[in-house]
This record gives structure tokens, C-alpha cells and sequence, in this order.
């Protein structure tokens, strides 16, 4: 890590910031200004129709409100032609295709799914349709875009935090959807290619995301842009073990200012489950930069 590093905050404005993907973006902003590096805001807003409207600015406001800064500012719904040429770039590889199966024919073509296990495509459209607006008329609706996946693309990268992660991608996900947009604005693409054009060396994310990691070094390979690092953290969870949500009670921070708290009682809590903060104690951001270390956060899911 160096002066050089530049991380990301990248919410997606499907819901209300709450002290789970805080904690996430806490870790994300102190590893790079600790060391000195830049911090991009990136509002994810491509996952129509799951984005809330004001939940955006609500996100902004949110964050300033507990301190995060940042040096640049993007939305991707305004960065729609970077995607385009980049599935053009994928497209006249070989490397892209339009499919019309839905997730159900899927699902019925892997014989016994595990519970929370991604679905692996067989392949069905490859070489189908010689267009999207081909293979949209024969479905009567949107098709995806798929990535077409090599047979030995066994993927491997060191997670700075994860470790060690190998995926074979053919046989875990087989070709993997690209984007559920005509242009290619859909997530899998998108992420690739905005980590590249604006320099982000530092990706912190949940480990919801590792299993999709591989994916993404394959479509950055393909396109021929830089491997960033990659951070994977424990998610927040509630009592149940099950992924903070609403049913958990109420942890949204516009909550939790309305109701009068201080964001350096908030960042003081998640501080403490990293081990950088007794309980009890309140803390900015700033105050945070000299303890930050990432030997100290535990690996196994953190219960709020
Ligand atoms: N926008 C995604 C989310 O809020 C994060 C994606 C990423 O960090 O790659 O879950």
C-alpha cells in the first residue's frame, strides 16, 4: 500500500445505508486515506427496477453526515457508453452473447442445486441468436448478455483479507451473465470497467462478492485492464446468522440521526467489532486513520 492507492465507496441505492455496508465502507475508506491514498464515491444505480428513488442523495447525505470524504464523484446511469464499448470490444472477441433463458430453465437444466448456490448456465443460447435484437424478438422480452466463459478458466487471486480464492469459473458458473441491458449497463460489466477507468486499486467489499470475484478478473482479463486488489469482508449479520436486514430491528443511520445520535457514536460501535475502539468509546473517521489495521478485524461474520 502507497500514497497511490485509490479505493471506492460503490452503493447501490436498492435501500437505506445502514451499519452493515457502513461498516464495509469504513473499512474501504480508512485503507486507502490511511495510507494516504483517494477514495472515489461510485453511485451504482444500473439494478432498475431495485433502485429506490432519493435513496442516491439519501447515500451521499449519509455518509457525509459520518465523515466519509471523497476526491471524485460518479453515477454509472451517466457512464452508459463506456459499457457499450466495452461489450462491443467483447462482442467482436467472441467473447459476449445474447441469451433468453430465464432463471427458471437455469435452474432446470443443474440437476440439484445446494441452497444459496450460484447456478451454473450450460450454454444453452451460445451460438444461437446473431444479435440482441434477434434473440429479444424470440423471447418476446429482454434477453442478457453472457460472458462465454472458457473451459479451463480456473481463476486464482490473494484476497488481502480472504486469502487465497480459486474458483473454477467454467464449471461454478459456466457463462455467466455480462449485464441485463441491451448496452451492457448492468453490474458484472459495469463494475469492471469503471474499477479500471478510474484507477481504483483497492477494492473493499463484502465477501457476499467473493464467489463473483473470478468472474470479474475474467472479464477484466478479456478487456485487457489491471487486476485491482481485493478485500473481502464479513458481512454483518443479525442474531439469526442471516445478513443484517429489516426484520433485525431498525440500523439505518438516517434513523440514528433523526433520533438524535452522533456519527462518532455510530462509527465508535463498528469500530470496536474491528477491534480499534472499546465499547462505549465515540470516534471520527479521522481519529480512526492511526489504529487502522486490518490484522485485528475478525474473520467470522460480525453480529451487531
Ligand atoms: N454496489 C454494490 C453493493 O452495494 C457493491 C459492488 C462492489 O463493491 O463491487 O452491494
Amino acid at each position: 500500500m502507497n500514497a497511490k492507492a485509490v479505493g471506492r465507496l460503490a452503493p447501490s441505492p436498492t435501500g437505506a445505508m445502514h451499519l452493515g455496508n457502513v461498516r464495509t465502507f469504513m473499512i474501504a475508506w480508512l485503507r486507502s486515506r490511511a495510507a494516504g491514498g483517494r477514495v472515489i464515491l461510485r453511485i451504482e444505480d444500473l439494478d432498475h427496477p431495485r433502485d429506490k428513488p432519493g435513496a442516491a442523495a439519501q447515500a451521499v447525505e449519509d455518509l457525509r453526515w459520518l465523515g466519509f470524504d471523497w476526491d471524485e464523484e460518479y453515477v454509472q446511469s451517466e457512464r452508459i457508453g463506456l459499457y457499450r464499448d466495452a461489450l462491443d470490444r467483447l462482442l467482436a472477441a467472441g467473447l459476449a452473447y445474447p441469451c433468453v433463458c430465464s432463471r427458471r430453465d437455469v435452474a432446470a437444466a443443474q440437476s440439484a442445486p445446494h441452497a444459496g448456490e450460484q447456478l451454473r448456465y450450460p450454454g444453452t443460447c451460445r451460438g444461437r441468436f446473431s444479435s440482441w435484437a434477434e434473440a429479444a424478438a424470440a423471447k418476446g422480452g429482454a434477453p442478457c448478455w453472457r460472458f462465454r466463459t472458457p473451459p479451463d478458466a480456473v481463476v486464482t487471486f490473494d484476497d488481502v483479507f480472504a486469502g487465497r480464492f480459486s474458483q473454477d469459473v467454467a464449471s461454478a458458473l459456466g457463462d455467466f451473465p455480462l449485464a441485463r441491458d441491451e448496452n451492457g449497463a448492468g453490474y458484472t460489466l459495469a463494475v469492471v470497467v469503471d474499477d479500471a477507468a478510474m484507477g481504483v486499486t483497492e477494492v473493499v467489499r463484502g465477501d457476499d462478492l467473493l464467489p463473483a470475484t473470478p468472474a470479474q478478473i475474467l472479464v477484466q482479463r478479456a478487456l485487457g485492464l489491471p487486476e485491482p486488489a481485493y478485500c473481502h469482508v464479513p458481512l454483518v449479520v443479525g442474531p439469526d446468522g442471516l445478513r443484517l436486514a429489516k426484520r433485525h430491528g431498525d440500523t439505518r443511520i438516517a434513523t440514528f440521526r433523526r433520533e438524535g445520535m452522533r456519527p462518532e457514536a455510530v462509527i465508535g460501535r463498528l469500530a470496536a467489532t474491528c477491534g480499534w475502539a472499546e465499547t462505549g468509546e465515540r470516534l471520527s473517521l479521522v481519529d480512526l486513520l492511526p489504529r487502522f489495521d486490518l490484522a485485528t478485524v475478525p474473520h467470522a461474520p460480525i453480529m451487531i
